[in-house]
């Protein structure tokens, strides 16, 4: 990881303004990484970070938009975890209301653990991410080898 972050953000529908929230307190530090969203919360980062501006400032790093969660956003996110390009997630979801696509969900949460990446689904944790002096820095993360499960189930 570079000293600049590709950070991917999620919530789900109850969980959208506990999000903006943190997003607003942290929108400075945010301002200097990638940040890659599902389509829905993206919208309401990106608004939230422009009301933060000033009338004719614009965000130096347009925020990547993957499409709705329900519609596969999930999915690309974890694609995108797969091939390398993301970070550090955060990612509040709604732990009272099952979800269309709960499948997905549990998708991009499992391809978090099998790439070691960092991930916060609550505000303390994203909390501890953000003041992280990591965040600021290189880093390597460890990757687990998986490759003696994928032989074994090689006749
Ligand atoms: P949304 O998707 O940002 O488009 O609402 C989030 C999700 O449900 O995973």
């Amino acid at each position: 990881m570079e000293k600049s972050k590709r950070i991917a953000l999620v919530a789900h529908d109850n969980r959208k303004k506990d999000l903006v929230e943190w997003v607003e307190f942290n929108y400075k530090t945010l301002l200097g990484h990638q940040l890659i969203c599902t389509g829905t919360t993206g919208k309401l980062i990106e608004e939230t970070i422009l009301n933060k501006l000033e009338p004719k400032e614009e965000m130096m790093v347009p925020i990547i938009m993957l499409k709705s969660g329900p519609l596969g956003g999930d999915l690309q996110m974890g694609a995108l975890i797969a091939e390398g390009n993301i970070d550090l997630l955060i990612f509040f979801w709604d732990p009272m209301q099952p979800q269309p696509h709960d499948v997905d969900v549990k998708a991009l949460l499992r391809i978090t653990v099998v790439y070691n990446i960092p991930t916060a689904c609550n505000r303390s944790t994203a909390d501890f991410m953000i003041s992280s002096h990591l965040l600021k820095e290189k880093y390597e993360p460890n990757l687990v080898d998986y490759s003696v499960y994928i032989s074994r189930q090689i006749p």
